[in-house]
């Protein structure tokens, strides 16, 4: 169970879960490098392996440091619970097989990272498990698309490229009506959106983006909100309401009821990570631990640059269109401001007059900024979709995901503002200088 004696995400970030080490007096989290953990006796050992009593037996399943990090980040979300696994994607493939089984299927908005979609629409179809795809801009698409198989709903709080908020109140509120659990990836949105106090049952993070913070780890994390009744619904699922032969016939709604509202998180650690594996390691845990104690004080400086360079970039001449939730109007910028709390997150899409031409160029005069896949790090970093994460794709399906040639990616790092801006201008002046010039000729 969380940590609930604070509320403060600063305070949270530093201090729930953890408070020095029993047996050394160690303040910093220790790296728990063991793979197994002494028993104290034969019962203790049969106490652990029946579930009867809690603790460490295997660091597939459970080590002192994931723990940590586990605690701290279900604080954070004001959640329950949490499960900490190798990697955002191993993340999301749970809280979807934790609740599907072959034939089942979820309802997921359209807008996704590009692992998530891949995962969806190929390989969860391999075992049996549909993904239908909506547009979020109606949440009522949700219930449409809805039949007594589906399990859950699934979108993202941030977007990109698109950057338009996901209405995640009145989506969840439409769901908890007909018994439907909201799982929100809140990857890009840490600290200025809670999804579940807007009625998302389940939150994942890729702890390697804002969590980690320094492009130092691979990880992902799962927190329950212990806010949904899964037995209401005993009949929509199954996995937590039908005897599970793996232990003894136990029906995990029942079986952890005296733990508190975790048969969800249980379930997926006792059974998933058990049997398929991906635990982070103990050494991931402790760096995941490091970025997200600063994480609160980041996001600040994040949001604070990411507004700033977004003005900037709409007053410069050689940026046809700046996409961010600062700028936005309409039921978009109404959905961000419902949503999102102390900030607009720190990713900028941008297009620049000239196209695709202009975007790699602009990508290859860039000084400062880095060219990477990545995104979250303190340090500001770039990319050009059309060439590299979206090339794959047609012209025509890139321009359904929001990605047009021109378009560029950034992610505001902490620097000063003064260097971001210098960086972005002298790069926009070497992409787009010669197709302005030519333009006015
Ligand atoms: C990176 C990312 C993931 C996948 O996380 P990994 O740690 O790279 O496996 C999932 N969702 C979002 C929004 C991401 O940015």
């Amino acid at each position: 169970m969380s940590d609930t004696t604070w509320t403060n995400p600063e305070t949270i970030a530093l201090h729930a879960g953890w408070r020095a080490d029993p047996s050394t007096g160690s303040v910093a989290v220790p790296i728990h490098q063991t793979t197994s953990f002494q028993f104290q006796d034969t019962g203790h050992a049969a106490r652990l392996f029946a579930l009867q009593e809690l603790g460490m037996i295997y660091t597939r399943i459970m080590n002192p440091t994931v723990d940590v990090l586990e605690k701290r980040v279900a604080a954070l979300e004001g959640g329950v619970a949490a499960l900490a696994v190798g990697s955002g994607q191993a993340a999301t493939t749970f809280t979807v097989m934790n609740l599907c089984e072959a034939g089942d299927n979820i309802v997921s908005s359209t807008d996704l990272y590009g692992g998530t979609w891949n995962l969806f629409a190929n390989t969860l179809k391999q075992f049996g498990i549909e993904v239908r795809f909506v547009d979020p801009a109606d949440p009522q698409n949700f219930v449409k698309a809805t039949d007594d198989r589906t399990r859950a709903w699934y979108a993202e709080t941030l977007p990109n490229p698109k950057l338009q908020v996901f209405p995640i109140a009145e989506v969840a509120a439409l769901g908890r009506k007909i018994g439907i659990p909201l799982i929100m990836d809140n990857t890009a949105a840490p600290v200025i959106c809670q999804p579940l106090k807007l009625g998302a049952a389940i939150v994942m993070h890729s702890t390697t983006k804002w969590i980690g913070g320094h492009g130092t780890a691979i990880g992902g994390v799962v927190v329950d909100g212990g806010n949904f009744d899964w037995e209401a619904h005993g009949d929509r699922f199954p996995t937590l309401n039908k005897p599970d032969p793996s232990y003894h016939g136990a029906v995990w709604t029942q079986a952890v009821k005296p733990l508190g509202p975790i048969a969800y998180i249980i379930r997926m650690r006792t059974c998933l990570l058990r049997d398929i594996g991906a635990p982070l390691a103990p050494m991931n845990a402790f760096l995941a631990i490091q970025g997200l104690e600063t994480l609160p004080l980041r996001m600040e400086r994040h949001n604070a640059n990411a507004l700033k360079a977004a003005a900037f970039l709409a007053g410069h001449p050689g940026v046809e269109k700046v996409i961010h939730p600062s700028l936005m109007e309409g039921e978009p910028k109404r959905r961000a401001d419902a949503t999102l709390k102390g900030g607009y997150g720190s990713l900028i899409g941008i297009e620049l007059k000239g196209g695709k031409d202009a975007g790699q160029r602009f990508i290859e005069a860039l000084k400062m900024f880095y060219h990477v896949a990545n995104i979250g790090d303190a340090r500001s970093l770039a990319i050009h979709p059309a060439t590299t994460t979206h090339s794959q794709l047609d012209e025509q399906e890139q321009a359904a995901s929001g990605v047009t040639p021109g378009y560029v990616r950034l992610s505001i790092g902490i620097e000063h503002i003064d260097d971001i801006l210098a960086d972005l201008d002298q790069a926009l002046a070497a992409a787009t200088g010669p197709g302005l010039k030519a333009a006015a000729e």
